[in-house]
Order: C-alpha cells, then sequence, then structure tokens
C-alpha cells in the first residue's frame, strides 16, 4: 500500500469564531493510498488548536509504513500500529483510515454506509453553523443557511441571549448550541439553559470547561436539554471517565482517528445509554461523506463544512431536506476528484 498526499488551504466563507479564538481558513492534507489497482481518498483537517500541521503530517507520512499489512480492511492492527508511530495527531490517523475505508468499500463493490450497517432511511439532518458575530452579519450567514432545517450556533462570550434574540428574530428553526466551554459559573449556566430551552434550543455541546468533571455533571443532572461533551472527548478510551457527567458525545472523524474508530465510539456510546452527535471540522466533501456515512447510526448530524468553505475542490454532497442523500458508489461515494489535488 503506498501512501501520497498533498496540502491544501481550505477557505472559509467567513472569518470563523468561537468562544476563544477566529480563523479565515484552515491547512488540510488531501491523501491517497493505492492498494494493487484500488484508489482510496481521504483528508486531515488540521484546525490550528489541535496542533497538527502541514509539517506534523508531513513527518508522520514519512515515518509510517504499511506494507507488513496485507489487506487495507485490517482496521483494528493499522489503528493500533499508527498509534505506535506517534501519539496524538488523530488528523492524518484519520486521513489514512478515511482512505482505507474508502479502498475497503471498492474491494467490496459497497458503499461505506453499508459496510457500518448504516440505514439511509435513518440520516438526520445536519445543521448549518454561525460563529459569534455581531447581529448584522449574524443576518446575512443565516440567509446562508436558507436550505438547512436546523442551525447550530456558537456562544459562550458575554452575548449569548442577543445572539439567540438575533436569530429568532428571523427563523423558528430548532437550534443546537455549542458553547466551546465558555461558561464558567454553574448558576449562571443552568439559568441560561432553561432560557435555551424555552427559545427551542435543542441540544448544547461542550457547556464549560473540558477538564471540569463535576461542573458539568452538575449541569447535567439538572439541565431539561442533552448536554453533550465535545472537546472533553476526542478517542475511545476518553469514554469511560464522561459516563454519567454528560447525556452524550460529539464524535468527529479529525478526533476519533477515522471512521472505524468512531464507528466502536458510537457502539460505546450506546452501551453506555449516551447519545451521539456527528460533527465536523472545516473539512471537503471528502471527510464529511465518510462522517455521513456514519451519520444513519447516530442522533444528530453537524456535517456542513462544504458548505462553509468557498473552495471544496470535489462535487458538493447531495443535500436535500436538510439532509445528505448518499449514492450507491463503492467506498465513500465522493465525486469531482482530480488529478491535480493529489500527487
Ligand atoms: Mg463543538
Amino acid at each position: 500500500m503506498k501512501i501520497s498526499c498533498k496540502p491544501f488551504e481550505l477557505i472559509l466563507k467567513h472569518p470563523f469564531s468561537i468562544s476563544k479564538f477566529t480563523r479565515t481558513s484552515t491547512p488540510l492534507i488531501l491523501l491517497k493510498i493505492q492498494y494493487e489497482d484500488v484508489i482510496g481518498y481521504g483528508e486531515a483537517s488540521m484546525v490550528p488548536y489541535m496542533g497538527e500541521s502541514y509539517e506534523s503530517a508531513a513527518a508522520f507520512i514519512g515515518n509510517v509504513d504499511l506494507s507488513p499489512f496485507k489487506y487495507p480492511f485490517n482496521f483494528d492492527e493499522i489503528i493500533s500500529y499508527l498509534d505506535t508511530v506517534a501519539p496524538g495527531q488523530p488528523a492524518i490517523k484519520a486521513a489514512i483510515d478515511i482512505a482505507l475505508n474508502d479502498i475497503n468499500g471498492k474491494i467490496q463493490r459497497k458503499p461505506c454506509y453499508e459496510i457500518y450497517g448504516a440505514d439511509l432511511a435513518k440520516m438526520p439532518v445536519t445543521s448549518y453553523t454561525i460563529g459569534i458575530d455581531t447581529p448584522e452579519v449574524i443576518r446575512e450567514k443565516l440567509k446562508d443557511a436558507a436550505d438547512f432545517k436546523v442551525i447550530k450556533v456558537k456562544l459562550g462570550r458575554d452575548n449569548d441571549r442577543e445572539i439567540i434574540q438575533t436569530i429568532r428574530s428571523m427563523t423558528n428553526v430548532p437550534l443546537y448550541v455549542d458553547a466551546n466551554q465558555g461558561w464558567s459559573d454553574r448558576i449562571k449556566a443552568i439559568d441560561l439553559i432553561y432560557w435555551l430551552h424555552d427559545q427551542g434550543v435543542v441540544l448544547i455541546e461542550q457547556p464549560m470547561d473540558k477538564n471540569d468533571l463535576d461542573g458539568n455533571a452538575w449541569l447535567t443532572h439538572r439541565s431539561p436539554v442533552p448536554l453533550l461533551a465535545d472537546e472533553a472527548v476526542q478517542r475511545l478510551g476518553d469514554m469511560e471517565r464522561l459516563k454519567g457527567a454528560y447525556h452524550g458525545i460529539n464524535i468527529k472523524l479529525m478526533k476519533s482517528c477515522g471512521m472505524y474508530e468512531g464507528n466502536q465510539m458510537i457502539l460505546k456510546a450506546r452501551s453506555f445509554g449516551m447519545k451521539v452527535l456527528i460533527g465536523c471540522m472545516s473539512e471537503t466533501s471528502c471527510a464529511t461523506l465518510a462522517a455521513a456515512a456514519l451519520a444513519p447510526l447516530c442522533n444528530w448530524a453537524d456535517l456542513d463544512g462544504p458548505w462553509l468553505t468557498i473552495n471544496n475542490p470535489f462535487a458538493n454532497p447531495v443535500f436535500e431536506n436538510g439532509k445528505y442523500i448518499l449514492n450507491d458508489s463503492p467506498g465513500l461515494g465522493l465525486e469531482g476528484i482530480t488529478s491535480d489535488l493529489f500527487l
């Protein structure tokens, strides 16, 4: 199996602010693996706060040797091996996993969703994310969101109620809220959560600091809205300690090292009685189609990456009535691949 990869700068439609920072583009690695005559495609989205970069990804790939593995679908062995190459670096590991899943589907002549047992009739709607901004800009962004049935709102600064009121002056669609650890006072937070519940908010991500397990658990035991761990959970091994502290988790392939472990996290969450949101970073169609293949196994989806960027190099996913419409091509079903994107 031969890996090749190339950097790509994914430009955001609007400068994106969450509670702790602002940015205008995201560095990606577009990656290709060849196994016999089958090619699989993958992607690493390296948002700065996760600590990966072009340099770290290139160094990692330089140290990976998949030649001892006879089959691309020995996911358990291959992911364990990748963890021995270097700790962390989940995004570049995800790129390899996604490409291997694409190959696996192509060998089996089945779409990835079928391999994971996902029933397309259960595809959840995908939300459209609006970052923290002034009321004027939020009104502009809401116009871009017209095709979406749910809006996800970034909160966590001092104007949370104003942002919600601005959105509610324009639309009555259900809202997801992502506090990105922005709330620190339990009493104020639970008071706000009850108010958000009355405003039609149906889930809240990462209300308090990811290390404040007690604070988040305190809210979970009182909240009328499901509270989900996001920053507090990356991989399967993080889940045990979160049991009881949140109603659910937010899985992202760029945290879970891809589809294989992402699916294991979904199964573990079910065994804990937890709900699952599958989300994305700033990603092209490649990684979001991989996540969409698992989305019918989850309660909610937030896979708006291709619509928040202006230079998705692939065909945009097919999107109707607020949902991904996956095709029945073997593998990821990624379309619009041009030779200049990959080495
Ligand atoms: Mg989040």
